[in-house]
């Protein structure tokens, strides 16, 4: 990011993580104590796959005909992703839950209500955003997404990431955030920040996952302080 645009985030108070790792570079994985500064952004070995060159129907019938990890084995159907697809926003959960695995669409749900409506908190319809996961397919019985799994997947979201082009990124939850950044430390100290993300340098914020709050409703508030750095970075002049 340019220095212009780092002034005008110290200027809203808006933390800003500078990328050590150099562009197209992996990063390597974080040490849980290590400093907080020191955190690639860049997506796992293998994001530069075939999806690179696809657009998005192509893309999408080759997700939907994915049987790259044994997890197709088990679905009923792939979770694309949904909402505009030249959208400012682009969320990224984890996998798909019970629900989305019947229904084809991320964040349906008690938790996609959540979501819902912290982002109409910032108004941001549903409509406005593109929502996608880590993962295509849901996980047997809703346990975290393997390493291999997510290595497997993570081209499918590279490409979205790159098609969408957003101006932020919210990732929510633990599992989104870590394997995005490549890191264990932990999410309570993750948020609460805007990371550069990537080649192109795209805000990154990440936020406690709407099943999260829902379990610890004393969170939305640290999670209230999080949806404000997206809309403060929506609301910065392109
Ligand atoms: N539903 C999704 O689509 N993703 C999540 O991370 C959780 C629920």
């Amino acid at each position: 990011m340019s220095d212009r645009h780092d002034q005008y985030l110290e200027a809203l108070g808006i933390p800003v993580w500078k990328l050590r790792v150099p562009p197209g570079a992996t990063a390597p994985p974080l040490e849980a104590g290590a400093p907080l500064e020191v955190v690639g952004t860049q997506l796992v070995a293998g994001a530069a796959a075939a999806p690179a060159a696809m657009g998005w129907d192509e893309l999408a019938a080759t997700v939907r005909a994915c049987t790259k990890c044994a997890l197709h084995t088990t679905r009923t159907q792939t979770v694309f992703g949904v909402g505009r697809r030249n959208a400012d926003l682009l969320v990224i959960g984890e996998a798909p839950g019970a629900d989305k695995d019947r229904q084809g669409e991320p964040f349906v749900g008690r938790a996609g209500q959540l979501l819902n409506s912290m982002l109409r908190a910032i108004g941001l319809p549903r409509s406005e955003v593109y929502i996608a996961n880590i993962l295509k397919c849901r996980p047997p019985n809703n346990r975290d997404p393997q390493p291999d799994e997510a290595r497997t997947c993570t081209p499918y979201l590279a490409r979205q990431i790159a098609l969408v082009n957003p101006r932020a990124i919210l990732a929510v939850g633990r599992i989104a955030a870590q394997w995005l950044l490549q890191t264990d430390v932990p999410i309570g100290r993750l948020r609460g920040r805007v990371v550069p993300y990537g080649e192109a340098g795209t805000p990154l914020v990440i936020t406690y996952h709407p099943a999260y709050l829902l379990r610890s409703p004393l969170a939305k508030a640290a999670a209230w302080t999080d949806l404000c750095l997206v809309k403060d970075l929506l609301r910065k002049p392109q």
